[in-house]
């Protein structure tokens, strides 16, 4: 049985990453994934590059056109992708009834070029196939189709089972992505607090008549028990777009959702008039509070196996990297007698950028406005009197941090023209647990959550 320094499990963006910074660093490391092939992608994902226009868990992203390659600036990071991209030049948001809030107004920032972009579509299987054949070359064992069921730790090493095959390493990296399962066999999620689910459908659209058609665009659906969302986001293929509609809460049908916008909404429903679905894909996450310690007993967390709601294709890929660089230099430290930081290291790095810099509540916020802001008309009436456009942005913590500064600044006129509305909004600042109880309440007990996890 070959033993290997460091064994990962999952390619997605943060296990791909991983394993390739270990192994550039002279590991000998397998990467295990569930699916037959690593270059389809059977989860859906909105397949934006989070945020170019501003820093991202500490970290500038990029896409090079001369060298075909995304890199992270700061880190120095440089990866192979040779598929299409498109620029994004704003995120717009709009009320049921057509009100609008602009982060960024795409005739401002598109003659900018990709100077002007909030975020850059790319096309996620491109990704995975340049990642997976970079891995390949450069020596990653790489074993697909392989489920990892059971992981033994030991002092020294760590066995995994995976679809009846096992496998020996110094260290294991799990990023199995949001529903981990490594995590919780692990012990990592006793105590997490379980928020909700994140449901999605949705899938690829050819011919959408939108606004703009190189904007991220999303909207609310005020369905009941629980509101629904739809987002659209550019794809780096001619006239298509992905289209997502999601739900944090099971009693809302997302079929519902989906029709609200497609046919029963006249503003949006003239958007779909004439759109084909090309493909259809969906999504089921688990919301919980994040991992805080990423790391025990030789095993080390990256990307969403340890995150709250999602850390985003960028923050998946630089905690991946950043965990494999951390595995190389603690074998290094080990084989040379020099005193170990490594580890630490990657413990502290997840804890100031991502724990600390990035709030789970505030992410959040992105899907729990219409809790708080419960009344179409409601949105309305904020909509319209947010001054927009606001800065230019795709990153979902700055933009909750711009929307709450307009806010602040505008609640006195909200107090004296709504003051049934001011009362809403001051539940903002309510725990996230207690805006959303109702939806936890009918999630019902989380299988992710072992043990002591917290309701
Ligand atoms: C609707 C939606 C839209 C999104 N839009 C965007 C967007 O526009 N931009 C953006 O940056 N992010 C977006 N995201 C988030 C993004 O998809 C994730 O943050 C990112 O994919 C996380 O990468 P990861 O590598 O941590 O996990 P994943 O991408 O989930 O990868 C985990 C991998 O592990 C494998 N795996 C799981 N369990 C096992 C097991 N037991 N054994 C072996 N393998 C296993 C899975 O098959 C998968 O390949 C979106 C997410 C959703 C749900």
């Amino acid at each position: 049985m070959q033993t290997y320094d460091l064994i990962v499990v999952g390619a997605g963006p943060a296990g791909l990453l991983a394993a390739l910074a270990a192994r550039r660093a002279g590991l000998l490391v397998a990467l295990l994934e569930r699916k037959p092939s690593i270059d389809t992608l059977d989860r859906l994902c909105g397949q934006t590059l989070v945020s170019v226009n501003d820093y991202y868990f500490n970290d500038l992203v990029y896409y090079n056109n001369s060298t075909r390659s995304i890199g992270f600036v700061k880190s120095g990071i440089s990866i192979p992708y040779t598929g299409p991209v498109q620029p994004c030049y704003a995120w717009h948001i709009y009320s049921p009834d057509g009100v609008r809030v602009a982060f960024g107004m795409p005739e401002k920032t598109r003659p900018l070029g990709s100077n002007g972009a909030v975020g850059i579509a790319i096309d996620k299987a491109a990704l995975f196939a340049s990642l997976r054949e970079h891995a390949q070359a450069l020596g990653v064992a790489i074993f697909t189709g392989m489920d990892v069921t059971e992981v033994i730790t030991d002092a020294s090493s760590v066995t995994v089972t995976a679809s009846e095959t096992t496998f020996t390493g110094a260290y294991l990296i799990a990023a199995d992505g949001t529903n981990s399962r490594i995590a919780r066999v692990c012990g990592f999620n006793t105590d997490r607090t379980f928020y909700c689910y994140l449901l999605s459908s949705g899938g690829y659209f050819r011919g959408l008549r939108l606004p703009e058609p190189d904007i991220l665009i999303s909207s609310i659906a005020y369905t009941k028990p629980a509101p629904g969302f739809m987002f659209i986001f550019p794809r780096p293929h001619h006239n298509e777009h992905t289209v997502a509609f999601l739900t944090l809460d099971p009693r809302t049908d997302l079929a519902a959702v989906a029709r609200y916008f497609m046919q029963d909404n006249p503003l949006f429903a003239g958007w779909f008039k004439e759109a084909s679905m090309l493909r259809s894909l969906a999504s089921s996450q688990h919301i919980l509070s994040p991992v805080i310690n990423p790391y025990r007993n030789r095993v080390l967390l990256a990307g969403d196996a340890g995150s709250c709601q999602e850390l985003e294709n960028t923050g998946a890929m630089l905690s991946g990297w950043k965990a494999g660089c951390a595995v190389a230099a603690a074998v290094y430290e080990q084989h040379k007698g020099i005193a170990e930081q490594a580890i630490a290291d990657y413990i502290r790095w997840w804890q100031e950028i991502y724990i600390k810099a990035c709030p789970h509540e505030t992410y959040m916020m992105n899907f729990v406005l219409p809790y708080i802001v419960d009344t179409e008309a409601d949105l309305d009436y904020l909509f319209s009197i947010i001054e927009s456009p606001l800065p230019p942005c795709w990153n979902p913590y700055a933009a909750i941090a711009h929307l709450g500064s307009r806010l602040h600044h505008i609640m006195p006129r909200i107090a004296a023209e709504r003051p049934a509305l001011a009362q809403k909004l001051g539940r903002m600042s309510l725990p996230l647990s207690e805006i959303i109880r109702e939806t936890t309440k009918a999630c019902g007990q989380d299988v992710m959550a072992t043990g002591h996890g917290k309701k």
